[in-house]
This record gives structure tokens, sequence and C-alpha cells, in this order.
């Protein structure tokens, strides 16, 4: 089936040019090997450690010498990569990964990464995490120059770049498009004799360096590293380039060195609770949400209860600190994806439903403190609260250990546009009212900076980006804030 569709129609009934309604956003993980016989089947490991960060599609690309192999499939890796078969065909010591979740409903087979290309310096295949915020405007430009895009991803840009570089070497032309480019990105690319990664120059996204016997590993989190038995070497910085290759890593540093700023959001939901990002244990960094959110809004309770999976470390360090017994009084139905994966409010409503039970046992004629780590467009909290009082809930009292989500996110996280925030749009009060809870609170922005370990926010340099609580965006939004969005996006749909 082949079906025209066009960005406009996804744009609000007011129509106009909103500076939120970008619909190149997306999520995702990547994972690269380089030197290892048994690279794809390492890679197929990595991304299955790094599922949360992208369960709609995946891709495998792998060198052999001689060629290079791809394979790239809409859903999960473990549904995709477990056939020896399958892992056999990607044969090579070299190999890149990626998983992907958008929210624009462009689940196209074409967009699924790794994107591959031949260049005249050889084939080249990038995965991208993160977000371009100028893509849009590059594109344009790109197609008005005579050049054919084959998906609606923001990361084939980067490869035109590459493609158009006058460079000799295959190094300067990934600088020279980097240099173009804006926006958040931790890439990972292959070619017939190397594997490049990058991270932005504020290192919005996360990527990490690995070894693996005598070879080497770029992950987007440590929980990758692990599954694969590899020894975390140390975090690509942001502004790097490191290439991997026969003779070992090299570092490059072309862009002026500005102070990191990496996204609070890996610490608050994105990020698996292992991994190690930035130096800091991400499961105990939300405990100390926790106990920070105890500290800040107490209340008198009979129970603190998660929603699981994500409210559970703010949870224990909320029980902790305020010595209110920890129980599961809701129980997750693992075999249901996460909510956000249905593209419509009324589907993932019903989402809410199929994951979450009451544990009545735990519920019925108690004062709980419900814990959750943020909330976005506010349909989990009120489901949950519901559900909670149809248990024989008492009080039901909503701590949320992330501060309001007052702006949408342009750099791969999915925070939905303004008008579907709940923060954005209405008063904590109001929010109370809108889930039915008995109270509602939320951790403050300098809370959050506490559980990190940092005294408070500092508001000159901020040390996280952390624009969905504050609006103060770190880089330009040139899409947003240009003429980009007038123009249609058209594209084929085609399922596989
Ligand atoms: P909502 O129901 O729309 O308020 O979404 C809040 C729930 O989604 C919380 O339970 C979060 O753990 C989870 N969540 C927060 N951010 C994201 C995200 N970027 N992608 C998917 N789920 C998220």
């Amino acid at each position: 089936m082949i079906v025209g569709l066009d960005e406009g129609s996804a744009a609000p009934a007011s129509g106009g040019s909103r500076p939120d309604d970008d619909r190149l956003r997306e999520e995702c993980g990547v994972f690269g090997v380089f030197g290892n016989e048994e690279a794809a089947a390492l890679t197929a490991l990595g991304l299955h450690a790094l599922q949360h960060r992208g369960q709609e599609a995946a891709g495998i690309v792998t060198f052999d010498g001689a060629h290079f192999h791809s394979e790239r499939r809409l859903g999960l890796v473990g549904d995709n990569f477990n056939k020896a078969d399958v892992i056999r065909r990607l044969n090579g010591h070299i190999s890149l990964g990626h998983v992907r979740y958008s929210t624009t409903g462009d689940t196209i087979l074409r967009n699924v990464q790794p994107l591959f290309a031949d260049l005249d310096t050889g084939g080249f295949a990038v995965a991208h995490n993160g977000n371009l915020t100028n893509a849009l405007t590059l594109r344009r430009e790109l197609i008005s120059s005579g050049a054919i895009c084959q998906s609606t991803s923001d990361t084939e840009v980067i490869l035109h770049l590459i493609a158009r570089s006058k460079r000799r070497r295959i190094i300067e032309r990934f600088i020279e498009a980097l240099r173009q480019i804006q926006g958040a990105y931790a890439l990972v690319c292959l070619t017939n004799d190397m594997l490049i990664g990058a991270r932005d120059p504020i290192g919005i996204r996360p990527l990490v360096l690995g070894k693996l016997g005598s070879g080497y590993v770029l992950a987007s989190e440590t929980c990758a590293l692990d599954i694969v038995g590899a020894e975390f070497v140390r975090e690509i910085e942001n502004g790097e380039i490191v290439t991997i290759t026969a003779e070992g890593v090299q570092s490059h540093r072309p862009f002026p060195m500005r102070p990191a700023r990496p996204c609070i959001f890996e610490f608050i939901y994105f990020a698996r609770p292992d991994s190690i990002v930035g130096g800091r244990n991400v499961y105990e960094i939300r405990k100390q949400m926790g106990v920070q959110l105890a500290r800040e809004a107490p209340t008198a309770a009979d129970v603190v209860i998660p929603i699981p999976d994500s409210g559970v470390p703010a949870a224990i360090g909320y029980a902790q600190e305020s010595r209110v017994p920890f129980e599961l009084g809701i129980i997750r139905n693992h075999y249901v994806g996460r909510t956000f994966i249905e593209p419509e409010q009324r589907i993932r409503q019903l989402g809410v439903k199929l994951k979450h039970s009451a544990n009545t046992g735990v519920v019925r004629g108690s004062r709980i403190v419900l814990i959750d780590d943020s909330v976005v467009r506010g349909t989990t909290s009120k489901k949950i609260v519901q559900m909670m009082f149809e248990a024989g809930a008492r009080e039901v009292h909503m701590r949320i250990s992330s501060p309001p989500i007052t702006h949408p996110d342009f750099y791969g996280i999915d925070t939905p546009r303004s008008s579907e925030l709940l923060a954005a749009n209405k008063t904590v009060e109001e929010m109370r009212q809108f889930m039915g809870a008995t109270s509602l609170a939320f951790l403050s922005v300098d809370g959050i900076y506490r559980a990190l370990g940092l005294e408070k926010r500092d508001a000159r340099a901020p040390q996280f980006t952390d624009h969905c609580f504050t609006g103060d965006y770190p880089t330009d939004l040139v899409d947003q804030n240009g003429s980009a969005h007038n123009g249609q996006l058209s594209f084929l749909s085609e399922v596989r």
C-alpha cells in the first residue's frame, strides 16, 4: 500500500506555524562494534539492552572486509534479530545498530536506521540519537539544489552534507557536515575501515566508549556495554569526535570548547536505571529525587506506592526519607509496550489500563502517596488516581519526582507540543482537579539539581539541558523560528 501523507496534516487546527509542531522528533539508541568477529550478534544484544530507548524499529549494518550488509526491521530487536540466519547474513567485524521510536506516525521502513549511502569515498552508514533543530531548513536547501531525499528523517540530511563535501578524507567531510547541523546528536557511523562516534557541542544526548577484547564498542548507555561484557572506558565528551580504526582510538576536537549541558531527562525517565550517565548511577539519582520530593512535599499517609516501572526508584527514596512504608500497590503487565507507543490519545488511555492493575489488598482503606517520575499529558496519573479510588483508597496524594513539563522538547525525547502538555495549560491546582487526586506536588527545579548532587541550578550557566521545565533552550531553534514549517513535507508510507 502506498499512501501520500503530508506533514501539515498533523498541525493544530489553528494552522499557522506554532513554535512546537516539529514532526521529525524521535527517541533512539545507538550501538557500534569495531574489531570483533561476532560484531552483529553483539550489536543485537546491545540494541536489546537499549530497547527502552526505542521500540518501533531496529536496524544493523555490518562490513565484512569486502561488502556491507544491512537489515532494517519494524518492531522489537528480540523479534527481528533472534534468528541465526539473520545474524549470519550480517557478516563482518564492524557493526552499527540503532533502535528507533518516533511519535509522528511516519513509521516507514525507509526511516529505519542505520541509514546507508554509497559515497565516492566508499560506503557510509549513520545511526543517530537526538534531533537536529535545523534539519528542515537544511533539507529544504538541499532539495532546492537538486537533492533527492529518501526518508523523512533528519539524519538523512547529515548523509547529504557528507556526500556534498569537497574534502578528500571522510573524517574531514564528516566534520564539515557537523559544522552545518544544530541541535542534539549522538552519532555512530561506520565505513569500510572505521567506526566514528560524535556528540554535539554541549553533549545533550549520551554516548559511551567501551573495550571488548582487542576491539571497541560505542553505545548510548553503559547498560549496553554490560550486556556484551565490555569494559567501560569513558564517555565521549561534548563536541568530541572519536575515530576507531585498526590503529586504535583517535580523538578529534574540531569545535570551540563549550561547557557540557547534558539532558536532565535522561536521569528522570529516559536512561535505564542501571546505567551510569555522566558518572552518576541513574538509579541512585532517581532515588535521591524521591528523597528531595519527600522533603519538599511531605504528607501524612499509610503507604508509598510507585507507578511502575519508572516511578519505583523515586518511591523507594520517598519512602525511606518519609518513613512511610513502600508497597507495590500497582502491578504492571510487562507484555504491553510503553503507553506512548500508541499514537492516538484514545488508544493511549486504553494502554494505561492494559498496563497497570490495582493491588487491592494494599490499596483498600489506605491513605496513599502515589509516585511517578513525570507528567506529560496527564493520561497515566488521571487513570491511576481513579484506579486507586476504585480499589478503595481513602486518599491519593500524587507526588511527581520532577518539575512540571511546561515546554516541548526538540532534542529527541518526545515531549509533545505545548497544547498537549498538561502543565503548559493548567496550574498545579487545575492539574490536581484534572487527575482527581487528594493533593498534588512536583519536585522543584532546584530539587532536581540537589538530587544530582549540586547545590542548585546555576541560572547563568545551567549545568543541564532542562528546557522542558524552564523554557531555557540551549541551542537556536532554527526550524521552529524560521519559515521551514510553512513548507509541506510529503512522503510515502510503507509498512513491512
Ligand atoms: P502522561 O501519561 O502523558 O502524563 O505520561 C507520563 C508517563 O509517561 C509517566 O509515567 C512517564 O514515566 C512516562 N514518560 C515520560 N516521558 C516520556 C517519554 N519521553 N516517552 C515515553 N514515556 C514518557
